[in-house]
């Protein structure tokens, strides 16, 4: 099957142009250490981050520490975040820090293998932990990420692991955590999931989805 990716000189143009778009572009989630990072990316999972922002005051003034989150139950810390939803990411986060506490010595491990290795946390929340709090270079794909590179033609994959290996091949390193959030904002504000704006989108004129749309558009005419 043909590759889609987009050449070069025109990925370096979009990251150019997102850079652009998006200066200021950075974790939208309040955290101010490594614990509060896990535990808010944690929650978002499937939630905003909004709403995370809203119930994490809270939850770091009941627990302010790993050890006070592992001495907790499930029960005792669901109340606090019910509203971003399933029960199972209360039980994660407390099962989490047992064994933050447990494994490694009570900190949060700046480490792909072992941040996986806790219940709840896949590549995904691991890369946005080191990113955010180790400042370890990584490109997370969540769904945004996924769509809107794929829509653009900076990678070409089926999926997201796919998607974060093509990334690290065409993005310089020094712009992978920059990129994430540029393709996190462009995804939430232009390129959205049903109805991406495309014709207000300055970056239609370099993007594959856009092209194949018009195509086709021209070909029902
Ligand atoms: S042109 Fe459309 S599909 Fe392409 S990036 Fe912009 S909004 Fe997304």
């Amino acid at each position: 099957m043909k590759n889609k990716q987009l050449s070069k000189a025109k990925i370096r143009l979009v990251l150019k142009r997102l850079s652009e778009l998006y200066p200021d572009a950075g974790p939208e989630l309040n955290f101010s250490n490594p614990y509060e990072t896990l535990v808010a990316t944690m929650l978002s999972a499937q939630s905003t981050d909004k709403q995370v922002n809203k119930v994490t005051p809270e939850v770091f003034r009941q627990f302010p520490t790993i050890a006070s989150m592992a001495e907790a139950t499930p029960e005792i810390l669901y109340p606090y975040v019910k509203s971003c939803g399933f029960a199972s990411k209360a039980t994660n986060i407390v099962l989490a820090c047992r064994q933050i506490m447990d494994e490694f010595d009570g900190a949060v491990p700046g480490d792909m293998d072992k941040l996986i290795s806790l219940p709840g946390v896949g590549r995904k929340t691991a890369n946005v932990v080191l990113a955010n709090a180790f400042h370890v270079p990584t490109i997370a794909v969540d769904t945004h990420v996924f769509r809107v590179s794929n829509r653009l033609g900076l990678a070409d994959a089926t999926n997201v692991s796919k998607t974060e290996q093509q990334l690290m091949q065409v993005i310089p390193r020094k712009d992978w955590i920059a990129a994430h959030h540029w393709l996190i904002l462009h995804g939430r504000r232009v390129c959205k999931a049903r109805r991406p704006l495309c014709e207000i989108c300055t970056l239609n004129d370099l993007c594959n989805y856009y092209k194949e749309e018009q195509k086709s558009a021209s070909t029902r005419l």
